[in-house]
């Protein structure tokens, strides 16, 4: 287990950061955002999938809970987990196939579907940090921990 922190002044910072990050993304990893409403999960995620070729929007999945990306590379998922009554839902959806060493999933309120999500690779935890955030990323696995330094040793 290790972990990286980041502070970013701004939103824009934030995205940079992701942007230029996103392509050092390794597939087969699990990835989970917490932070609370508002803190800018949904914007970390976007500026990754941008980062890795999509051209488009990124929306939060709220009722669709789940969102494929299908970039050059790899396919991302992103999870926004916020409106999931039950995690046995995500059975329903078939949702073990998502995951495997092919995808890259990012999950919003990962807490509402424990039991049936897998266990995190890398933890982000976004928080208030003067005018923006800082983010805690904490590694859970070798692949996790392959990551983290992948990231730390391009600031
Ligand atoms: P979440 O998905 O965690 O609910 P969002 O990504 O939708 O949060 O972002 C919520 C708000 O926070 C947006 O208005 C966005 O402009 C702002 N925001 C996102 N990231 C940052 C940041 N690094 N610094 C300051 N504001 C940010
Ligand atoms: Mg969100």
């Amino acid at each position: 287990m290790s972990s990286l922190t980041l502070q970013f002044a701004d939103e824009a910072a934030m995205l940079t950061w992701a942007q230029s990050h996103a392509l050092q993304l390794q597939s087969g990893l699990v990835i989970h955002l917490n932070g609370d409403l508002g803190m800018g999960k949904t914007t970390l995620s976007r500026g990754l999938i941008q980062g890795l070729g999509h051209e488009g929007n990124v929306k939060s999945p709220t009722y669709t809970l789940v969102e494929p990306y299908e970039l050059d590379t790899l396919t991302v998922y992103h999870f926004d987990l916020y409106r999931l009554a039950d995690p046995e839902e995500l059975e329903f959806m078939g949702v073990r196939d998502y995951f495997s060493d092919q995808t890259v999933c990012l999950i919003e309120w990962p807490e509402k579907g424990v039991g049936v999500l897998p266990e995190a690779d890398i933890d982000i935890l976004i928080e208030p940090w003067q005018q923006g955030r800082q983010l805690t990323l904490t590694s859970h696995s070798p692949k996790g921990d392959a990551q983290l330094s992948a990231w730390a040793s391009v600031l």
